[in-house]
């Protein structure tokens, strides 16, 4: 069976502008919008950046756990 693999080109633990709180954040790489007024263009290639499984997505997450659970503030967007 195979499974998903997602393309990541960066990680931001300590993430706060955009929305409120303190976030772990995860850019994806390869959007195509394409955006007039991008400031992440070194996310548009498709074929760069980092893969990972959800599993492994999970795991480096979840070193965050004590954190999160400390700051009260989950935040999926
Ligand atoms: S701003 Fe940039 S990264 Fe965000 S959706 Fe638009 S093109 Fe994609």
């Amino acid at each position: 069976m195979s499974e998903n693999i997602a393309r990541v080109h960066s990680f931001e633990s300590f993430g706060a502008v955009d929305g409120p709180g303190i976030r772990f954040v995860i850019f994806m790489q390869g959007c195509s919008l394409k955006c007039k007024y991008c400031h992440n263009r070194d996310t548009w290639p498709i074929n760069s950046g980092m893969e990972y499984t959800v599993d492994e997505l999970i795991a480096k997450i979840s070193r965050y756990k004590n954190y999160f659970t400390v700051s009260k503030r989950w935040s999926y967007s």
